[in-house]
This record gives structure tokens, sequence and C-alpha cells, in this order.
């Protein structure tokens, strides 16, 4: 029998499809080359109000990656073993479990991980990597997953950065990036 591949999951724009994922590439773009702002950090909403339209924001992620059948698949083969990984911050989980149950996806995660003391995302993604074992991770934000492959230089395993790209930053040359769940799973089968 082949041996299971530890994958890890971005949630939003990996596992659940997001319009807003378009906005997000000129606005890292407006910070790092207007704004000049290099360091790697995320807007932590403070007020009720901005956590309300956060929230709006994250409900946005409607429906289901296109993939959501392969990953189901793949699981129940034995072929995989996922990890859900949300950077989202802690006042967004009870959404978070509620939407895979209304998919019927809560039960194909061996873990289900979300940042619930609130730290940088990019900070607590490679803490669960290193901390579930994680082979191969799939993120759809690029700074993360630069920050990621980064870290990885010098961590004595392997782990491969999967990147989910979108419209707007589609033409960046990155040796593992696909445009949908589908495509990166069906790549994750091949590494086996
Ligand atoms: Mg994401």
């Amino acid at each position: 029998m082949k041996r299971k591949i530890r994958v890890g999951l971005d949630f939003d724009g990996v596992v659940a499809y997001n319009p807003f994922r378009i906005v997000r590439a000129p606005w890292a773009f407006f910070k790092s080359r207007i704004l000049g702002i290099r360091k790697l950090t995320f807007f932590y909403p403070k007020t009720n109000f901005s956590k309300f339209i956060w929230k709006l924001m994250h409900d946005s992620s409607i429906f289901p990656a296109k993939g959501k059948n392969l990953l189901m698949d793949l699981v129940n083969n034995d072929l995989i073993e996922v990890h859900l990984v949300s950077g989202r911050f802690s006042f967004l989980d009870d959404h978070l479990y509620s939407w895979l149950d209304r998919y019927g996806m809560r039960k194909i995660f061996k873990s289900i991980n979300w940042n619930r003391k609130d730290k940088q995302p990019h900070k607590f993604k490679e803490e669960l990597i290193r901390n579930k074992k994680i082979e191969i991770f799939v993120e759809d934000n690029w700074d993360i997953v630069e920050y990621l492959g980064e870290s990885n230089k010098n961590y004595g395993k392997r782990v491969k950065i999967f990147w989910i790209y979108n419209l707007v930053d589609r033409l960046r040359k990155y040796e593992y990036k696909y445009p949908y769940l589908e495509k990166a799973l069906e790549a994750i089968i091949k590494e086996q």
C-alpha cells in the first residue's frame, strides 16, 4: 500500500472559493511598492465595525473550491491525510465550523486548526506545518507562500508549498502553481 501524504490546506481561497481574493493582490502591491511596507504583517481588525466588515468579507467564501469531490475521494481512499490550517482570526471560528458542516466536509479533516490566539497568519501556519509534520501545504496568498518557502530552507525536512494563484498574479513564475484546488490535488497524487 502506498504511504499517505500529509497535506495541509489553507481555508480561504483554497478549500473555499473567495471572490475577494482578486482584491488582495493589488492591495499587496500598493502596500509594498507605494507605501514601501516590506515587512510581512497582516491587518488585524480592532473595532467592532472593522470586525463586522471583516466577517462580511469572509462570508463571501461561499462555495467549496473546484476540487472538493476529488479531495473527498482521496481522503476516503486513504491516499492523503488532510489538515485544515486557517489563518482566520478567532472571532471567525464559528463560521468556519458551520461552513464545513454545511458542505459535509468537517469529517474529512484529520485536524482543524484555526488561529485562535490571533497570531500573525504566516507564523501560525509555519508552526502548524511543523507540529503536524505536513509534507505539502497549499496556500493562496503569495506573501505567505514566499515566507513559508524561505522558512523551510532552514528546516530539516522537505516541505513543498503549493500555490493557488489568481487572475492578477498568474504570471509570476513558481514551480508549484495551480489555478485551483483540483489541479493542486492532481499534482499531489503524482508526488506519491
Ligand atoms: Mg487563503
